[in-house]
C-alpha cells in the first residue's frame, strides 16, 4: 500500500541536466520516468511539476541585461520544454500521461485546470503541469505549492540531489546535521533553503505538507512510497 494516494512531485530542472552540467541528460531523464512509473503502478495519483534552471532562469537574464518578464516567460517555456521531454520518456516505457499549461499553447499542452489534472489523475494519467504559475517573477517552488494546493495532493514531494533538510548546506558544511521533520516556522526563521519564502508561506497556509528526498538515487521515490523514512517531513 503507497503511504499517499494523491502526490505533487517536484524535480528541479537543474537535476535533469545530470553530468552534463546544462539541458537534458538523457540518462537522468529516463530514470527519473521509470521512478515514476513505479509509483504510478502502485496506484498512485501523480501530479508533476518541473523546473527550468537546466535551460534558462529568469533572474539570470536579468543580470545580464535581459527584460526580466521576458527573461522569466524563457524560464517558463523552459518547463514546458523539460515536462515534454518527461512526458516523452514516460510514454516510451508505457506510462499514460499529459502535458498542461499554465500559458496557452495548444497543441503542446492543454491549457491548466484544475478539473482537467485531476480527472486526468483518476483515469490512471500521470498529469504534468508545466509554465509554473504563468506569471513573471514567481518559480516553480511557488509553481508546485500552488498547484498542489489546487489538485488537493496529500503531501508535496520535492526530489532534490540532497537527502533532506540540514541544519547548513551539507555540501559546504561537513558538521551540519539532518533535520526528520520540522515545522514551516522553523524553516523560515532559521532561513533554511528548503524552498522559496512564498512557497513555504502557500503550504503552511493550506496545510500542505512537504518531503524533502533524494531523488538522484534509483528507487528512492518508490522507497518514500512504501514509508521509508529517507528525508525529511516539513509539517505544521
Ligand atoms: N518562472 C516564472 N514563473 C513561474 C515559474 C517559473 O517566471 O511561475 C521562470 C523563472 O524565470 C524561473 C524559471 O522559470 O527562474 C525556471 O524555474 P525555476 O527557477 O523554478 O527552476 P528550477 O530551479 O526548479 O530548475
Amino acid at each position: 500500500m503507497a503511504r499517499f494516494k494523491r502526490i505533487l512531485l517536484k524535480l528541479s530542472g537543474e537535476s535533469l541536466a545530470g553530468k552534463l552540467g546544462y539541458g537534458i541528460d538523457v540518462e537522468r531523464l529516463n530514470e527519473y520516468a521509470r521512478q515514476v512509473k513505479e509509483i504510478h503502478d502502485m496506484g498512485v495519483q501523480i501530479g508533476i511539476v518541473i523546473g527550468g534552471g537546466n535551460i534558462f532562469r529568469g533572474l539570470q537574464g536579468a543580470g545580464k541585461g535581459f527584460d526580466r518578464v521576458k527573461g522569466d516567460q524563457m524560464g517558463m517555456c523552459a518547463t514546458v520544454i523539460n515536462s515534454l521531454g518527461l512526458s516523452s520518456a514516460l510514454g516510451a516505457i508505457g506510462c499514460k500521461n499529459r502535458v498542461l499549461t499554465a500559458i496557452r499553447m495548444e497543441p503542446v499542452g492543454e491549457f491548466y485546470s484544475k478539473w482537467k489534472a485531476i480527472e486526468a489523475m483518476e483515469r490512471g494519467e500521470v498529469v504534468i503541469m508545466s509554465g509554473g504559475t504563468g506569471q513573471p517573477y514567481f518559480t516553480t517552488d511557488t509553481g508546485s505549492s500552488l498547484r498542489g494546493v489546487e489538485i488537493e495532493a496529500d503531501v508535496m514531494l520535492k526530489g532534490t540531489r540532497v537527502d533532506g533538510v540540514y541544519t547548513a548546506d551539507p555540501e559546504k558544511d561537513p558538521s551540519a546535521t539532518k533535520f526528520h521533520d520540522i515545522t514551516y516556522d522553523e524553516v523560515v526563521e532559521r532561513k533554511l533553503k528548503v524552498m522559496d519564502l512564498s512557497a513555504i508561506v502557500m503550504c503552511n497556509d493550506n496545510n500542505l505538507p512537504i518531503y524533502v528526498f533524494n531523488m538522484d538515487i534509483p528507487g528512492n521515490l518508490k522507497k518514500v512510497m512504501e514509508g521509508e523514512e529517507i528525508g525529511t517531513l516539513v509539517h505544521k
